[in-house]
């Protein structure tokens, strides 16, 4: 599956890891009785779960209770590893606007048996995504409004300059762990007012002005 970008353009750029960040805004940790971590909390979604504008998620048949998490998404443009927080943004092709959406059920049962969380973060359709916009037309991507509202109503707004690290921290953290390649997608965590969604909401996010995203629940 490739990226769709929002000049039009066609660059056959495939969808690769997507790496999560968990409790990366206070208030959203605040809200789910979680600790500020002191390094980035992070999990893996698979590719498969990607759809874009205009796409319908599905609510899986193993949960009850899916929750919208709107966040700020970073794609790889360059290979890196071990990478410095002062170069971390050369390594950076562009941003979107994603859902990280989650089996709220599954995974609270899940946190209390100390089991990993990937089936509540990794079903089909749990990743919607926007069209990619470039670095370039992105003057400061710590200072952008991300916004959600759920059939019209304004469930979730903040500002990036509220996560808790930055983007370059992000980067530089996660690759210590696992090396960073083209095409990989860095979802940055949400802020504070997750919710349930149902059959029938229609999904609004955007981010900042530079682009936007629409999706249905079936
Ligand atoms: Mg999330």
């Amino acid at each position: 599956m490739y990226y769709k970008f929002k000049d039009g353009v066609k660059r056959d750029i495939t969808i690769g890891k997507i790496v999560c960040l968990a409790r990366s805004y206070k208030k959203h940790a605040q809200e789910m009785n979680s600790d500020v971590p002191k390094e980035p909390v992070i999990f893996l979604k698979p590719a498969s779960s990607v759809i874009f504008n205009g796409d319908k998620i599905n609510i899986p048949k193993m949960s009850n209770c899916l929750h919208h998490e709107v966040e700020l998404g970073i794609i790889i443009g360059k290979r890196c590893k071990l990478v410095n927080k002062k170069d971390a943004l050369n390594f950076v092709l562009g941003y979107l606007i994603g859902l990280d959406i989650t089996a709220r059920d599954i995974q609270s049962d899940f946190k209390k048996k100390g089991w990993p969380w990937t089936i509540a973060k990794s079903f089909d359709t749990f990743a919607p995504i926007s069209d990619v916009v470039l670095k370039e037309l992105v003057s400061d991507p710590q200072n952008l409004d991300i916004s959600l509202k759920v059939n019209g109503k304004l469930k979730q707004d903040s500002n990036t300059s509220f996560m808790i690290f930055s983007i370059e921290e992000i980067i530089e953290f996660i690759s210590k762990v696992m090396t960073l390649e083209p095409g990989d997608l860095i979802l940055t965590g949400t802020p504070e007012g997750v919710d349930e969604i149902k059959k029938g909401d229609i999904l609004e996010a955007k981010l900042g002005n530079i682009c936007s995203l629409k999706v249905f629940v079936d």
